[in-house]
């Protein structure tokens, strides 16, 4: 049995924060996973830009209402459901992907959880556990399925290294440079081509 682990920013929507640095104005929010490897790093710099622009959850959450999933990736991902179990791993927090989820019909979700206070200032987040991705393909692994991952971006490259098929989609050159064992794709007929054939080859 083949289970399909996929990114989720980069991937079927798009980046979250970058979305609400264009809302915002505040172009240091716009740095991502691409930009800054370490992901403590960026959620730092993150947080403290809210606080000192003074920007709650609500704000937000305002903006994620107003955001859609890419082009197509709904459809491919119905399609991807029907012949294969599908889990999302992401390093967002349930209180973003929430609005996302729906408009995707509610896939499996793993990611984390933010830490608000009750005004509605994110004061801190809380990581389920450190290299989420790597430990959810090992645990499947430990169930006896076999993986296929697909992601874009530095912290999906473990999960990609430990699945018994990665590959990259719509990744940046510097990350397809660093990592030339994954094979890429950018539409999703590609990517459902790339997983369709890796599964094969898996038996
Ligand atoms: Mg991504």
């Amino acid at each position: 049995m083949n289970v399909v682990c996929l990114d989720l920013e980069g991937v079927l929507i798009p980046e979250i924060w970058i979305g609400f640095a264009e809302h915002t104005g505040i172009d240091a929010l716009r740095a991502t996973t691409r930009d800054i490897p370490v992901y403590d790093d960026l959620m730092r710099q993150r947080l403290r830009l809210l606080r000192e622009h003074g920007l709650k959850l609500p704000d937000i959450q305002n903006v994620i209402a107003g955001m859609s999933p890419l082009d197509g990736a709904r459809a491919f991902l119905d399609e991807l459901r029907e012949q294969y179990q599908v889990v999302i791993l992401s390093d967002t927090f349930y209180e973003f992907a929430t609005p996302f989820m729906r408009q995707l019909g509610w896939p499996t979700l793993f990611c984390h959880r933010l830490q608000v206070e009750s005004d509605g200032q994110v004061s801190g987040y809380l990581l389920r556990q450190e290299d989420p991705k790597r430990h959810a393909v090992e645990a499947l692994h430990g169930l006896n399925y076999r993986v296929i991952a697909a992601g874009d971006s530095y912290n999906d490259t473990t999960m990609l290294t430990a699945a018994d098929a990665g590959i990259l989609f719509r990744a940046p050159d510097n990350v397809i440079a660093e990592f030339p064992q994954f094979p890429t794709a950018t539409a999703y007929s590609e990517l459902a081509g790339l997983i369709r054939d890796r599964s094969a080859a898996l038996g």
